[in-house]
């Protein structure tokens, strides 16, 4: 029988147990081991199974709990642990400590992002996009930042994968039952749900009610689409993840940044939470938010336009996420004009407002990427190499400048470190919160004192058994799944040896990871397998988007290879790769592999994860690993830059993998003392531990948010608005008299006055009388350039110093020749304003 609706009764707990509510439904627990030991110790068997402190409480029998109501040993447990709760939700933490030190820090942050992938209880996410939001909110906690999280709640979060028999993925999708999830419901005063409502085409209105999780310190808000006053289809706005069409997709986009700004406002109004000063959201599918804060403003103060832009714009973050075009967000205008046309969704906001926002070069297409750069006055890529490919691909936004100037900065991601590492680990190193950066400067490093060479190999033996464990279990189950009887499949007990160099691949499936690289050679691949002596193995795992048939076939291509009798041994993959089986892969291998054609992996962070836990990388250089990889920490697997033929680039790559593998990795892996531990290798661990350890921490990436980002956008937000929006009215009046004339100031007449034979370090002066059309002086920066020139005369290396006026429109300067060889100069005027981030920012410049 089928069920008509499903629903789901919470326990009532004895009176003495209800402090254990609070306990299951903060998903603190999912980085706080003593939280889950009074969990395990209701039943720890039971507890292994399930893992979720929430459905724990449902599943255990009432008279379980109710002995455990008169067990005074428990009851003890009980109160330290929801003690310590308490205290970890209310003291002072770093964000506090640095307010106190007088930082003016914004009363509270809100964070968009379409996924958040906190744990396998609440799967809202698909991949690495969603773990980086939950791993923001979790260290945002740690570090006591007042953060607000914000997204949908998709009913069938992202999908299930199995495998078919001949090595085919096979989506399904599992439907959650939010009431049997950590969320709670919000709720008005008067106990209704509370109803978020955005206006949809002809007259309807899509309504969502919003689920609160709360992650340690931090509310994440989900809209709910799901619900009775909707008509069928808009119910399904929020069924699943990356599903759909373009109507569907623009849909949810409407409801994340619009409604989820509503949300927001609710929820700081219900429960007293500060009003959010400061928007990030996590890559541009939320960027409607900043429209909807457009629309707040025109509501209550008498501002044009232009002026609410410059005070949306003060306090918006965006972070781009993507280094390829065809990876940005992009609806068709008339799609667009479908949705804001009417005027209801934001009254006040009128369509062609929208529509200039999101203009590419493309006139029938409206970008998301591009609306974010807009609206936004600070954005970052996520790695220093990811940040310089970004200034590229947006370089078109800010016309006359060199990518460099570009004002998109870089902030790489990092991973948090309770979530990620092994406990053993933590318990072996120590390292507390102060140490690892999460509630502090985190300078410091994973202390090593005391322990030994031999402890640490012991444990990562130990880590490597439990995944083999694993892979066998999941191995099995992939089988029976796939058709196989258990007779058959008394060969799973026997895959893979704790002893053996153990390297590791997972991640989701886009062409650009190259999931088969390693298959280019597979007579090289398998000498590697079963190399007598220095023998590897090798776990993949990975989800291709449903969508994505090339995807599919490559996991085919793979799982047609493991599933030889010959190698699979040594070889598997696991079928519905996510954060559950992500941690063993982490803690177990010895190396992470991880070989995308570069510069399309804008970070990566499964390598990061794997480094924690003193695996060490193998990897391309690309993302993070571009700038981290230090020579001693991994291997670099060389990239064939430069070369076309992807075919023959894969080739030149898989090559320089075997080659690293056989003749470096194996060799130092198997290279032992006479107690059997290798030295060397270890050597290499405890390098990776001490200096990526600290630097790879997500306590370190929402720091620099906080300081370089949120910081100075709350000082602007506050300039911009203060004094019924004296700043933006000023910033948007200067920009309009800089659109009047800036076509006419010019730079004329520059000298560079040399002496004979000038040699570096020379002090030299630069001149240049400026038209400045009506300006100011005062509102204008101009400067001198000198860099070094090649062939063209395009200026690198370049030097800038401020000119000073020297009276009648001309302008001075006094530098020193920075370089020897051929150099050049140039003179240029930018804008200047107190409200700018950047003189890039109006993307206007000009040049002798
Ligand atoms: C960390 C993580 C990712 C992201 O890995 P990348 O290296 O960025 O591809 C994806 N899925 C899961 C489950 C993760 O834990």
């Amino acid at each position: 029988m089928k069920a008509v609706r499903r629903f789901t009764v919470h326990p009532s707990l004895p009176e003495p147990l209800t402090g254990l509510g609070p306990l299951a439904t903060n998903l603190r627990w999912t980085w706080h081991p003593p939280t889950r030991d009074l969990f395990a110790s209701i039943d720890d068997e039971l507890f292994r199974r399930i893992k979720d402190p929430l459905r724990m409480l449902t599943t255990v029998p009432a008279d379980r709990l109710t002995e455990l109501s008169r067990d005074e040993g428990f009851l003890a447990h009980a109160r330290s642990v929801t003690e310590d709760l308490d205290r970890y939700l209310t003291e002072p933490r770093w964000y506090q400590r640095r307010a106190g030190e007088g930082a003016n820090l914004p009363a509270a942050i809100a964070y968009f992002s379409m996924e958040f992938g906190v744990t396998e209880a609440l799967p809202n996410y698909s991949g690495g996009l969603g773990i980086l939001a939950a791993d923001h909110l979790k260290a945002a906690s740690d570090l006591g930042a007042p953060v607000i999280g914000v997204g949908p709640l998709y009913r069938a979060g992202y999908f299930r994968q199995s495998l078919s028999l001949d090595g085919w993925q096979v989506e399904h999708y599992p439907v959650i039952d939010p009431d049997g999830l950590p969320l709670e419901l919000l709720r008005e005063p008067a106990g209704p749900a509370v109803r978020v409502c955005v206006a949809m085409p002809g007259g309807r209105d899509l309504h969502a009610q919003v689920w609160q999780a709360r992650v340690g310190r931090i509310p994440l808000l989900l809209l709910d689409t799901d619900i009775d006053e909707n008509d069928a289809d808009l119910r399904g706005v929020t069924d699943r993840l990356y599903g759909g069409d373009a109507d569907h997709r623009i849909r949810q986009e409407i409801l994340a940044g619009i409604g989820g700004m509503r949300a927001v406002r609710r929820y700081c109004e219900l429960t007293g939470h500060p009003q959010p000063e400061v928007f990030h959201t996590n890559e541009g599918h939320a960027g409607f938010l900043g429209l909807e804060r457009a629309r707040e403003v025109l509501a209550v103060a008498e501002l044009d336009f232009e002026e609410t832009l410059s005070a949306v714009r003060a306090g918006t973050v965006f972070t781009t996420h993507t280094p390829v075009s065809a990876g940005i967000d992009r609806f068709p205008v008339d799609l667009v004009r479908h949705y804001f046309g009417d005027g209801r969704l934001l009254p006040g906001v009128e369509c062609h407002r929208v529509l200039a926002l999101g203009a590419e070069d493309n006139p029938g297409m409206f970008n998301m990427a591009h609306m974010g750069l807009r609206l936004a006055q600070r954005a970052n890529g996520v790695s220093a190499l990811h940040g310089r490919v970004s200034r590229r691909m947006f370089a078109r936004l800010w016309p006359g400048f060199d990518h460099a100037e570009v004002p998109i900065a870089a902030v790489t991601n990092g991973v948090h470190g309770p979530t990620w590492v092994a406990r053993e680990m933590t318990e072996l190193l120590g390292g507390s919160d102060e140490e690892w950066g999460h509630d502090g400067a985190g300078g410091r490093t994973g202390p090593r004192e005391g322990v030994s060479d031999a402890q640490l190999w012991e444990l990562r033996r130990d880590l490597r058994q439990k995944l083999i464990t694993e892979v066998r279990r999941r191995v099995r189950a992939a089988w029976m799944q796939r058709g196989a009887s258990a007779l058959e499949l008394g060969w799973t007990d026997g895959i893979f040896d704790p002893d053996v160099l153990t390297v590791g691949f997972a991640r989701r499936v886009p062409t650009y990871k190259r999931l088969t690289l390693m298959l280019r050679d597979q007579e090289r691949l398998r000498a590697l397998l079963h190399d007598e002596r220095r023998p590897i193995q090798v776990v993949v795992a990975g989800k291709s988007h449903p969508a994505d048939e090339g995807g599919k076939a490559l996991i085919q291509k793979i799982v047609r290879f493991v599933d030889d009798p010959a190698v699979r041994q040594r070889i598997v993959f696991l079928p519905d790769f996510d954060m559950s089986i992500a941690r063993y892969l982490y803690r177990g291998c010895d190396v992470w592999l991880n070989n995308p054609t570069r510069p399309l992996e804008a970070c990566g962070t499964s390598g990061m994860k794997s480094a924690l836990n003193g695996g060490l990388n193998l990897s391309i250089r690309d993302g993070w690993w571009d700038e981290y990889y230090d020579g001693s920490n991994g291997w670099a697997i060389p990239t064939a830059d430069g070369v076309t033929d992807p075919l023959r680039r894969d080739d030149l790559e898989a090559a320089a993998l075997y080659d690293l593998l056989g003749q470096q990795i194996a060799p130092l892996f198997y290279d032992r003392d006479p107690g059997g531990v290798p030295r060397g290798w270890l050597a290499m661990v405890w390098h990776t531990l001490e200096t990526l350890g600290p630097r790879v921490q997500a306590s370190r990436m929402v720091r620099e948010y906080v300081e370089s980002f949120y910081l100075p956008a709350a000082r602007n937000v506050a300039a911009a608005t203060g004094g019924d929006y004296a700043g933006a009215r000023s910033l948007a009046s200067y920009r309009n008299r800089l659109d009047a004339v800036w076509d006419r100031v010019r730079v004329t007449e520059p000298e560079l006055v040399l002496g004979d034979s000038p040699q570096v370090g020379d002090e030299v002066h630069v001149r240049a009388s400026v038209e400045l059309a009506g300006l100011a002086e005062s509102d204008v920066d101009v400067q001198a350039v000198v860099g070094t020139v090649a062939d063209t005369d395009r200026l690198h290396d370049t030097v800038t110093v401020p000119m000073s006026p020297a009276g009648d429109g001309r302008f001075a300067a006094a530098l020193r020749l920075p370089h020897a060889g051929s150099l050049g100069y140039t003179v240029r005027v930018l804008p200047r304003h107190d409200l700018l981030a950047s003189p890039a920012e109006l993307g206007r410049v000009v040049l002798a």
